[in-house]
């Protein structure tokens, strides 16, 4: 992409209203535009990073088995009140009444529209496991919408929804969305921690949510150092060897998390000072077993070995990509700007032509353009007409991992400068090598 033909609003302006600082960046890197509380236009260098994260946690569900629909932003009401969640809801869901004077809601969440996918296709045990998982924006009516894309009214969720037979095999399922979350936060570049949460009157310990740490953390949250340096598992892990797979859960649930909600002194007393770190946390990922809650009020069964219906078994995994924007964000910039891990870079580099129109420099960028695009690493062209100091500061603002930098100087004695973003190290090398470097 050339940045002379591209779309990115950034503003020179600190932005009053944003409180943190990733919603800060975001705006003034011409990220999103907010059109009511809570509510936010995707601007194209927004919308690519989104679909960088969106594409990699879909990539962690399909390998985990999970297998991907699309379930409409609209959901009638009445499948609402099969559950019964119709009147438990509250104020967060969104009720809407068509020309028809029909109840209708703009889905919080999708337990009651997949279970009815369910209960009309399925019917035997031979089917499952099944996992289903879409990824849809989601509108809940929060009280207090803030710190931009982290807790929106309108955001993006992917929702997976697990079916079992039985107990066994939903802990199973938990257990295979447990690992992907795990695989799919290290892949974004963040370290996520699994804290037990509340399971409320289902009971038992299968639920659990993915923190961050950060300091604009929403929640309070207690956990061990052993987390800091426990391993993820690669991506040739196994999803088919239930064992294996419980036994990375296992790991992963012994030392001590839990957010304030879950919090329990006594065993948190017994903890080595010099071993506890009590900190704020971002909530990025929940998952969920609640059984037959849905199932048996929607009549969603299956027929077992034995020919017996039984309602099935299932949980709920979500992860939100728009609110991991702001947490990747929390977690990696300077006082310059983003500083985004690899995975998730709106572009792979930004190349700066320092004075456009000088016949070795555009010559030099072109090349550097030409041979990034073919290296598949999605160049950004800066061949505005911007000031060097602009150019600069709008490179670090909007964080790609390198700049090669190409100006009169070094063309002619043959260099450009290569800067890492991340470490600020800057190298003066041949084009080639800069190339090299960077693909
Ligand atoms: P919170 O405690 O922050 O209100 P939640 O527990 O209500 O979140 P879940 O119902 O568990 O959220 O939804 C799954 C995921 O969706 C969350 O872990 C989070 O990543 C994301 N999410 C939930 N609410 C919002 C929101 N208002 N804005 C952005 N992302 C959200
Ligand atoms: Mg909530
Ligand atoms: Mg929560
Ligand atoms: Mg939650």
């Amino acid at each position: 992409m050339r940045l002379s033909r591209y779309f990115l609003p950034i503003l020179k302006e600190n932005p009053k209203e944003a409180e943190i600082i990733s919603h800060r960046l975001m705006l003034r890197a011409g990220m999103i535009r907010q059109q009511a509380a809570g509510i936010y236009s995707w601007l194209p260098l927004g919308k690519k990073v989104l679909e960088r994260i969106n594409d990699i946690v879909r990539e962690e569900q399909n390998r985990a088995g999970a297998i991907e629909i699309m379930m409409p932003t609209i959901q009638p009401a009445d499948l609402w009140r099969e559950s019964g969640r119709y009147d438990d809801y509250g104020q967060e869901m969104l009720r809407i009444t068509d020309r028809h004077e029909r109840d209708m809601l703009y889905g919080p969440t999708n337990e009651e529209m997949v279970t009815d996918i369910f209960r009309s296709y399925v019917r035997s045990y031979k089917d499952l496991p099944l996992n289903l998982y879409h990824i849809q924006w989601k509108f809940r009516d929060e009280v207090r919408p803030r710190f931009g894309v982290m807790r929106g009214r309108e955001f993006l969720m992917k929702d997976a929804y697990s079916f079992d037979l039985d107990y066994e095999g939903a802990k199973a399922a938990y257990n295979r969305m447990f690992v992907a979350y795990l695989r799919t936060f290290e892949r974004l570049g963040l370290k996520s921690i699994p804290m037990r949460a509340d399971t409320g009157p289902i009971g038992g310990d299968l639920s659990h949510e993915f923190i961050i740490l950060a300091e604009t953390g929403e929640s309070e949250v207690f956990c061990q150092k052993a987390f800091m340096d426990m391993g993820v598992p690669g991506e040739d892990v196994d999803f088919g060897d239930d064992g294996a797979i419980a036994a990375i859960v296992d790991r992963w649930t012994t030392p001590y998390a839990a957010t304030d909600e879950m919090h329990d002194e006594a065993a948190w007393a017994g903890i080595a000072e010099s071993d506890k770190v009590s900190a704020r946390g971002i909530e990025v990922g929940h998952i969920f077993h609640f059984g037959t809650k849905y199932s048996e009020p929607l009549g969603a069964t299956v027929a077992g070995p034995d020919g017996k219906d039984v309602p099935v078994s299932m949980g709920s995994y979500g992860i939100g990509p728009s609110r991991l924007i702001g947490a990747i964000i929390e977690a990696s910039h300077d006082d310059n700007g983003i500083i985004w891990p690899k995975s998730v870079a709106p572009f792979g580099a930004v190349i700066i032509n320092m004075k456009p129109g000088d016949a070795d420099c555009d010559d030099w960028s072109e090349r550097a353009y030409g041979a990034l695009v073919n290296a598949g690493i999605d160049p950004l062209l800066d061949d505005t007409d911007q000031r060097p100091g602009a150019k600069f500061a709008t490179a670090d603002l909007i964080g790609l991992p390198w700049q090669i930098v190409i100006g009169p100087r070094g063309v002619k004695s043959g260099v450009v400068e290569l800067k890492d973003r991340a470490t600020g190290e800057k190298h003066e090398l041949d084009l080639d090598a800069a190339i090299a470097r960077v693909s």
